[in-house]
């Protein structure tokens, strides 16, 4: 569904990925681990279109998307859920899913899509006329990721989804992306918690240093000493 092809891209004279490789198949959930400032993100933004690369492609679902917009992907059903938690705090639950869906999508499908996230994500339908602003932070990151499933994303970059969250929401959120890939959604996960990459994904990328350094499936990945350096002091 996704291929990365020989990547790079940088900041002003600063070049963060030196030709990275990557793919993801249609129902698969790949992790991408990595040390701080390894680009992970870097990567993400050039997959999701917020980033230019300097060279290499992008291809989703057979097309060149490399210089398609970030907003042309995710109309494509390419769609990037940014690190923080990004909700309109003082509207409701509801709304702000509401406001997920795309303008043209019709009431009565928008209406579906609330149902189908509630579904999903249960604790959300209890506080769907809550404001937004009253939900905990494991809430708020469900919530983000209810948003961009309005948009019925085919695939779903999910950039450091537990950041900042409290052990219990953690869980909780790890849970939430469990049930999210057996629905079928394809996801790729940028993840510091060790054990939300490799609980969550079956496959996974080491990048360091804009370079893509070991890659496989998690059960061989964490066992990878390169991986236990970059989560040392984790559980
Ligand atoms: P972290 O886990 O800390 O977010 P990361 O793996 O996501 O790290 P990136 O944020 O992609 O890493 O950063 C890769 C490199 O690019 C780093 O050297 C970083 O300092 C640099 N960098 C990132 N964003 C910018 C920017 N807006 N301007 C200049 N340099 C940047």
């Amino acid at each position: 569904m996704l291929q990365v092809h020989t990547i790079v891209a940088g900041y002003g004279v600063i070049e963060a990925l030196h030709g990275v490789d990557l793919s993801v198949a249609e129902h698969e959930a790949v992790t991408l681990v990595g040390p701080n400032g390894a680009g992970k993100s870097t990567l993400f933004g050039v997959i999701s279109g917020l980033l230019r690369p300097w060279s290499g492609q992008v291809v989703f679902d057979g097309h060149d998307v490399t210089r398609w917009s970030a907003q042309r992907r995710a109309l494509a059903g390419l769609t990037l859920v940014p690190e923080g938690r990004r909700v309109f705090a003082g509207l409701t639950v509801e709304e702000n899913l509401r406001l997920g869906a795309y303008r043209r999508a019709r009431g009565k499908d928008v209406t579906a899509r609330v149902a189908e996230v509630f579904d999903l994500f249960p604790r959300l339908a209890e506080r769907r006329r809550q404001g937004a602003g009253l939900l905990s932070g494991g809430e708020q990151q469900m919530l983000a990721i209810g948003r961009a499933l309005m948009g019925r994303p085919r695939l779903l970059l999910l950039d450091e989804p537990s950041l900042g969250l409290a052990p219990l929401a953690v869980r909780e959120v790890a849970g939430a992306l469990t049930q999210l890939v057996r629905a079928g959604v394809t996801v790729a996960l940028v993840e510091q918690n060790a054990a939300v990459a490799f609980g969550v994904a079956a496959r996974g990328y080491l990048l360091d240093r804009g370079e893509i350094v070991a890659d496989g499936p998690v059960e061989e990945l964490r066992d990878d000493p390169r991986v236990h350096e970059v989560y040392l002091g984790e559980s």
